[in-house]
């Protein structure tokens, strides 16, 4: 089959044969249908630091898909070829304390997908059957490709209940734009977007943000009056990964407020704990998707009409590789999509 390799320690991808995926008696063999290229993706491709300390090629990567099952292993039921899937990228060990009391998104031996085992950017991927997720007839196949982030975003923005809360979204890359209609789609107050980048601000409004704001030109209190909050904001995603984007969320919290953070920063970052404290916050950690809340949450609010479609602005066929991956590193994207079937 072909796929998307990373051969040796150092920048690029190569698209070449590899051999099938074997498929243990508990596997499920997917014939890949779309891709979503992710940052870690990218991260993997142009081999930056944490890429060389993590990654051990030759790996086929990815982790964002949407397939239909080709073959199933011999203890496999509930699962059969012809089913339309997706994987949860994280596999855990089953053994540990977390995952034996059925919280396994807190498994501290979980594996990844396209990054500690080969990946899905190949016509064909093997997993679990405890990691497939089956989709219902008549999902959007390119929603159903990204339902890894798009669960990354619907766990932060799940974090604290968000119902009549005035919502803070830092970085609106494809899991900030997707957190802002899902905050939206829970009954928000107002959600306000800030993100430097003019091509993702209007791409925020189009998911529901009530405001979008450049942070370099604009400071968050500053939207206060406009929107008649009286404090601060009552919730805030961190999606930027970026420290003065988490210090200036800290700083516009109101008393009693939840910070939930997704974005992952490449430096340490020095926090105002005196304003953490006197304004009581509760910050939370957010790391892949709860197995399977999220994945249901995820179904049930498509199905109830949130819109994630928006968020989707590039395609290309598998060969155009380099193109997709040029066009996701741009940041003059939402979500890159890929195809397999052609
Ligand atoms: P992304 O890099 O596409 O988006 C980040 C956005 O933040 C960009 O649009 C950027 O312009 C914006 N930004 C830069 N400076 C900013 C500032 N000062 N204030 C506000 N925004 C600013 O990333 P993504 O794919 O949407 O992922 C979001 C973050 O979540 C990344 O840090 C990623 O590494 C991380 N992530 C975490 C998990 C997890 O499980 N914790 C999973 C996937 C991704
Ligand atoms: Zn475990």
């Amino acid at each position: 089959m072909l796929a998307l390799v990373k051969t040796d320690p150092g920048p690029g991808l190569e698209l070449r044969e590899v051999p099938m995926p074997v498929v243990g008696i508990n596997d499920v063999l997917i014939r890949v249908h779309k891709t979503g290229i992710c940052g870690t993706d990218l991260h993997i491709e142009s081999w930056d630091p944490w890429a060389a300390r993590t990654i051990a090629p030759p790996l086929v990567v990815g982790h964002e898909f949407v397939g239909e099952i080709a073959e199933v292993g011999a203890n496999v039921a509930g699962f059969a070829p012809g089913d339309l899937v997706s994987g949860e990228g994280h596999v855990v060990c089953g053994r540990c304390r977390h995952c034996l009391a059925g919280r396994r998104e807190l498994c501290a031996r979980s594996i990844g997908l396209g990054v500690g085992r080969d990946g899905a950017f190949a016509e064909y991927v093997v997993l679990p059957m405890s990691n497939v997720w089956s989709h219902w007839r008549g999902v959007n196949e390119e929603v159903a490709a990204i339902f890894d982030p798009f669960g990354n975003a619907v766990h932060t923005a799940l974090a604290f209940p968000v119902l009549g809360e005035d919502v803070l979204v830092s970085g609106a890359g494809p899991i900030g734009l997707m957190a802002t209609a899902v905050a939206r789609h829970a009954g928000a107050r107002h959600v306000v977007v800030s993100e430097p980048n003019a091509y993702r601000r209007s791409l925020a409004i189009k998911m529901g943000a009530t405001l979008a704001i450049d942070p370099r030109e604009r400071a968050l209190p500053d939207v206060f009056d406009e929107l008649d909050m009286v404090e601060g904001f009552d919730i805030a995603l961190e999606m930027s990964g970026v420290p003065a984007a988490l210090q200036a969320a800290i700083a516009a919290m109101a008393h009693g407020g939840g910070v939930a953070i997704l974005g992952i920063p490449t430096e340490e970052i020095a926090l105002d704990v005196n304003a953490i404290v006197f304004k009581m916050l509760t910050l939370r950690g957010i790391y892949g998707r709860e197995m399977y809340e999220t994945w249901y949450k995820m179904t049930v609010m498509l199905q109830s009409g949130l819109d994630i479609t928006p968020a989707i602005t590039h395609r290309f066929g598998f060969r155009e590789y380099e193109a997709a991956f040029a066009a996701a590193r741009s940041g003059d994207s939402g979500k890159v999509v890929m195809d397999w079937t052609s």
